[in-house]
């Protein structure tokens, strides 16, 4: 008998291309698990919305893009099942049972929350917006998912989708799974400004899709330790944005460039060009295959549709039990007059 796989459930946000942070974070876990896990990978239109509901127009375009980048990165869409989140109504039904259960403090108390409720500048969070760990439970708990390759800001996230399963399980029947987190090897990857996480929505960031020129001139143009002048001043890799990264991408050449830094003999320059490098190494093969499915825009659809229908009939499953465990089948009980 073929054994059944574990399920995986992750997946992003389309409000714009995917960059090293994804990477690092989370999709190279993907690629790495998908043969071993039944993954399925969620192209979250509607949590999209939570912010961008006024950027509605960009949403085909982003949902596209973010599939070239997924299969640029290397998912195969023979192993990896991505669907369009506002296209499974099942996940919004699941959505609502959940808030019934789920308290507004424990949502407004969420740290990931806080955090991204002040980078957008919401004074007064819209009811969607707080509501959208619930609904992140309801995606991954509709596919009975057993692990949530994700970056550490989501952890939050998949602590409460545990505790409203094993609400759900206990207050019901246990019908659902409860995930495990995996985070990458990189939990959250420092954007170019050496502030914030890099972020589609920063303005702070090196994407999948970048040219080499691109690349060049961001890395270029990053911050670097502003104490050093002249190439020969004694550098302090520790501050340096670009060293980080080295650790991340280079690790081979890592304690080589920190010594010469602190020592004055490696300048600013030589130690960006070598960072480069090693990006566009790790960027080249992804640009190749982007290539090979641009110039199949109906095979990207397809691929889409196809994942798409899928998805909805496990979550049609899922919700046949949900529905049972609530009571809410009514036509399949004896009539109660
Ligand atoms: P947005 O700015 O629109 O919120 P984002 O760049 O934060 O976009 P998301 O779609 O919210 O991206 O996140 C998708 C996944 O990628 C999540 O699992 C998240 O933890 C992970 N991720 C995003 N940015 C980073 C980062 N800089 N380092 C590590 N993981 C990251
Ligand atoms: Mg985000």
């Amino acid at each position: 008998m073929q054994e059944v796989k574990k399920r995986i459930l992750t997946g992003d946000r389309p409000t714009g291309n995917l960059h090293l942070g994804h990477y690092v974070g989370s999709l190279a876990n993907r690629v790495k698990l998908q043969e071993e896990y039944d993954s399925f990978i969620i192209i979250a239109d509607v949590q999209a919305l939570t912010t961008h509901w006024e950027k509605e127009e960009n949403l085909t375009r982003d949902i596209y893009q973010i599939t070239l980048d997924y299969l640029a990165a290397g998912l195969n869409p023979e192993l990896s099942t991505f669907f369009i989140q506002s296209m499974i109504p099942e996940i919004h039904e699941l959505t609502m049972y959940y808030s019934m259960f789920t308290s507004v403090n424990v949502l407004r108390h969420n740290p990931t929350v806080k955090t991204e409720a002040a980078q957008h500048g919401f004074k007064d969070m819209t009811y969607g917006f707080l509501g959208y760990p619930v609904s992140q439970a309801a995606d991954i708990s509709i596919f009975k998912a057993h692990l949530v390759p994700v970056g550490e800001d989501q952890v939050p996230h998949i602590e409460l989708t545990r505790k409203i399963v094993r609400r759900f399980n206990d207050l019901y029947r246990p019908v659902l799974v409860e995930p495990e987190v995996l985070v990458g090897d990189v939990p959250r990857l420092v954007g170019l400004d050496g502030k914030a996480k890099m972020s589609k929505s920063l303005n702070n960031a090196i994407f999948l899709s970048d040219t080499p020129e691109d690349v060049n001139l961001k890395v270029r143009n990053a911050i670097t330790d502003p104490a050093r002048i002249r190439k020969t001043d004694p550098g302090h890799p520790e501050i340096c944005t670009v060293f980080e990264y080295h650790g991340v991408f280079n690790p081979e050449e890592v304690k080589e460039i920190e010594a010469d830094c602190r020592n004055g003999s490696i300048g600013c320059v030589a130690c960006k060009n070598k960072l480069s490098v090693k990006l566009n190494e790790l960027l080249d093969p992804m640009r190749e295959r982007r290539r090979k499915y641009e110039t199949a825009p109906e095979l990207v659809k397809e691929i889409l549709m196809e994942g798409t229908r899928k998805a909805h009939s496990a979550a049609r499953e899922t919700m046949v039990d949900v529905r049972e465990a609530m009571h809410i089948n009514y036509f399949d009980h004896e009539i109660p007059i």
